[in-house]
């Protein structure tokens, strides 16, 4: 026998990891759990528990307490109390806690990687190799945030308690990613684990307790759904971060849009998986497996959707059959198996059914032919465990079901493209924009490729890469906000206060005085501006604009929805914008600054006409404005991105990127500069705008047309619509090709735009009705706001043979 016929032929013998040490800390307990509040284990109000399962034998584990209401609100209290001690604490002295946490997780980490794999069935290589270690580097990684908190974020401060919802897939990893960050800030947390996979927190909880962590500095509330809603509604949380479904962050984000709370959303993917034709492919083959059948595919970043160029197609295809065979699928405590259990019998109905769609709608379906453990057992009756086997979609139209809907299965789509153009408009062709993953030995095609996906991570020749140091999160309807590395800092803390008024602030239009002093002998009716140029409203009305002494000064257009739909799309032909060069766009505000200046007089005098302030206090609002031009110009090619060295043969670039068409409903105060504060960072970072101004002072905007014909801005990178601000607001809200919004309004507005611009999970920020100081550059001007303009994307690119 030659050797090559021996590995042919070997057989692999069972590699169990004994599951003793687990069972044991479960007996400890009499599998009966409590809920960790104010550093105290007690059991739920109610009485009422809920079991967990272990998912490859169906066997119950543990009984858990359910939250309900004043067991959330005991938790929310504690985390309260606890707040200002656990923030006024040096950096240094926070970083030993966490310190202290990541040395614990260390020592226990073989009993966390056991008790995942029992709770949520995925295998123990996994739980071992992956997760665990990736929770230990964040606890140590975040430790070190704590410590350099005063120096590396000067002007920021902790939020205050937050509450966390994390899903099933993984448990422990996601709990890191959260508690982490928000600890090392200076925040205390009430998390709520997913109701199938509440075990590991529960141990993550007696750390706390081993350590000595301050009481209410974490707080466990498990239980289902409803107690995840119940922090979610909670008054005195000042933020939410959760991951799960795009279903239910839409529903958290509805829920929260009349409050002022931070909210971060990591949702749902359809990830696409490039292979180019000069990829190297026997390593974009083991990438698959890895994209897809890691965790069984219940991964929010998997790659899904396989896109291969057209000319490598079938041997891609045939290599992936063959790989696919050789997969092993069963009891997830074998070390030598590549997939476990799914999470519960639902789940795996779910699967079903979406194979079975697929199929109907033309799919031809390929699955792994081995023997699901549930089918084995020594009299061949079934075990009791829920597994899926391995499948394959092939001949998959991009618009079908499969290729659409996250599937959160081991199930693998494909579809193939000729050029890189169409490997990149298939890519895009998703409501989701997590991740993406590109193989080609072409390092220069790949690069190229990389900024034009609609995704918040892109793979090069790796995939599911993952580092503390390095921010990861979506784009479109994977939500929005970064967990991990510097970008992730930012979600848990805030500006300090700068004493802004606290005011609302809208010129309510029935106090516009109506038109006293005499009319106007020609129509001077201000047009809207549309991709570069004057043009009528659609409704074919005008709307008067009177001065602060009662006299007409002019008429605006009265914009609708049509001519909203008109702007958005200007604004998307000018995406070239997007990729012009950081200089080219400060050479532009440069000059738009210049053209600004020449017509200062001219601005001063509206200002002072409309709004009634002094010459001297207009002149200063002109001034204010041409400096702050100034700054955006310096900040266009200064707001670049870093370089994450993760523990990896590779680098990691964060690219800041502009978040695309974005929607600006501007200040009515100081009408010059409180426009120009919200657009100038909107623009300098590479976005196209659709903007709507003050109602009472839009002919300050419309004024603004003759500095913009005479700069170099290109058509359709700014359009201006005027007209009833909270009206086109809400029509920009609810626009789908609006990718994100900045509103400044009365609260109800806020609430409003928030509420409508769930459809699309478009990014948004309002200032919650409460009027901002234009003047002073703390709040108004400067980074805070070209971060709030920009996404960040990571690009993991590894080098090395
Ligand atoms: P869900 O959205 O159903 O659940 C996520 C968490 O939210 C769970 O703790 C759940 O509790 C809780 N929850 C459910 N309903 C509500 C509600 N109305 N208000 C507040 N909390 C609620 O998702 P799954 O648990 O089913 O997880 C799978 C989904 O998560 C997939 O779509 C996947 O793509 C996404 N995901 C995204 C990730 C990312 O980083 N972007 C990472 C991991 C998963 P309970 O479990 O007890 O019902």
């Amino acid at each position: 026998m030659k050797i090559t016929d021996i590995y042919e032929t070997m057989e692999y013998s069972p590699a169990p990891e004994s599951p003793d040490l687990a069972l044991e800390w479960l007996k400890e307990q009499k599998s009966k759990f409590g809920l960790f509040i104010n550093g105290k284990w007690c059991k739920a109000k109610s009485g009422k528990v809920f079991s967990t399962n272990n998912p490859a034998s169906g066997k119950k584990l543990a009984s858990i307490s359910e939250a309900g209401k004043s067991d959330v609100d005991s938790a929310v209290s504690a985390a309260k109390r606890a707040f200002p001690k656990w923030k006024a604490l040096s950096g240094h002295e926070r970083a030993r806690y966490l310190y202290a946490l990541a040395r614990q997780l260390q020592k226990h980490s073989r009993l966390f990687a056991v008790l995942e794999t029992l709770d949520n069935g995925k295998t123990i290589r996994e739980t071992r190799d992956i997760d665990t270690p990736l929770v230990i580097r964040h606890f140590y990684h975040h430790a070190g945030w704590a410590q350099v908190l005063e120096s590396e974020f000067p002007e920021h401060t902790a939020i205050g308690p937050v509450g966390q919802i994390i899903p099933w897939n993984f448990p422990l990893l996601m709990l890191s990613w959260k508690v982490a960050p928000a600890l090392a800030a200076g925040n205390t947390v009430v998390l709520k684990p997913a109701e199938y996979t509440s075990l590991t927190a529960i141990l993550f909880a007696e750390i706390c307790e081993q350590i000595a962590l301050p009481p209410g500095v974490f707080n466990l509330v498990t239980g289902p759904g409803e107690t995840g809603s119940l922090l979610v509604k909670h008054p005195d949380l000042k933020k939410i971060a959760f991951t799960g479904s795009t279903d239910v962050g839409r529903l958290i984000r509805e829920a929260t849009a009349h409050t002022d709370k931070k909210l971060t959303l990591e949702l749902g993917g359809k990830s696409p998986f490039i292979v180019f034709e000069d990829a190297d492919l026997d390593s974009a083959i083991e990438g698959v497996v890895d994209a897809i059948w890691f965790n069984q595919g219940q991964v929010c970043c998997a790659g899904s959707r396989l896109l291969v160029q057209e000319s490598v197609a079938e041997k891609v295809i045939e290599r992936l059959k063959k790989r696919m065979a050789k997969l092993r699928v069963g009891d997830p405590l074998d070390k030598s198996m590549d997939m476990g259990a799914i999470i519960a019998p639902i789940q795996k109905e779910r699967i079903r059914n979406l194979v079975e769609q697929g199929k109907k709608e033309g799919a031809e379906v390929w699955q792994w032919q081995g023997t699901l453990p549930q089918k084995a057992g020594k009299s061949g009756k079934t075990v009791g465990g829920c597994y899926f086997p391995p499948t394959f979609l092939t001949n998959v139209s991009p618009a079908s079901t499969v290729a659409q809907t996250e599937i959160f299965g081991p199930v693998l789509v494909s579809m193939t493209f000729r050029t890189p153009d169409e490997a990149v408009m298939l890519a895009n062709n998703s409501a989701y924009g997590l991740a993406a993953s590109v193989w080609s030995e072409n390092i220069n095609q790949a690069l190229h490729v990389a900024p034009k996906l609609k995704c918040g991570v892109v793979w090069i020749n790796c995939t599911n890469q993952f580092d503390a140091s390095v921010g990861f999160g979506g784009y479109r309807e994977s939500g929005y906000g970064r967990e991990g590395g510097h970008e992730g800092m930012f979600e848990y803390l805030k500006k300090k206060e700068s004493g802004n008024a606290k005011d609302e602030f809208r010129i309510p239009v029935p106090k516009i005085k109506a038109s006293t002093n005499g009319t106007l002998s020609l129509d001077r009716t201000a047009k809207l501006y549309i991709g570069g140029k004057q043009t009528r409203p659609d409704s074919g009305y005008s709307l008067n604009v009177v001065n602060a002494d009662g006299s007409l000064a002019g008429e605006i257009s009265h914009g609708n929805r049509k001519d909203i739909r008109n702007a958005v799309e200007a604004a998307h032909k000018a995406s070239r914008w997007q990729s012009s060069t950081p200089h080219l766009r400060a050479q532009i505000l440069y000059f738009l600054a210049e053209n600004l200046e020449t017509r200062a007089v001219e601005f001063q005098n509206r200002i002072m006409q409309l709004t009634g302030v002094s010459k001297k206090q207009a002149g200063f609002e002109v001034k204010t404005a041409v400096s702050r031009i100034f700054t955006y110009a310096a900040l266009a090619d200064k707001h670049e991105g870093l370089i994450h060295q993760p523990p990896m043969r590779g680098l990691a670039l964060a690219l800041n990127e502009p978040i695309g068409v974005m929607g600006l409903v501007c200040p009515d105060e100081t009408p010059l500069l409180g426009m120009l504060s919200m657009l100038l960072p909107a623009i300098a970072m590479g976005n196209t705008v659709v903007l709507v101004p003050s109602r009472p002072f839009a002919l300050v905007a419309t004024d603004f047309y003759q500095v913009l014909e005479t700069s170099d801005v290109p058509s359709g990178v700014l359009n201006i619509v005027t007209g009833d601000a909270a009206e086109l607001g809400s029509v920009l809200a609810k626009h789908d090709d609006v990718e994100g919004l900045w509103v400044v309004g009365t609260a109800e507005e806020c609430t409003k735009m928030k509420k409508f611009s769930a459809g699309n999970m478009k990014i948004i920020w309002t200032n919650n009705g409460k009027q901002l100081n234009w003047f002073d550059k703390k709040p108004s001007e400067g980074r805070e706001w070209m971060r709030r303009a920009a996404q960040v994307k990571n690009v993991w690119i590894p080098y090395g043979e």
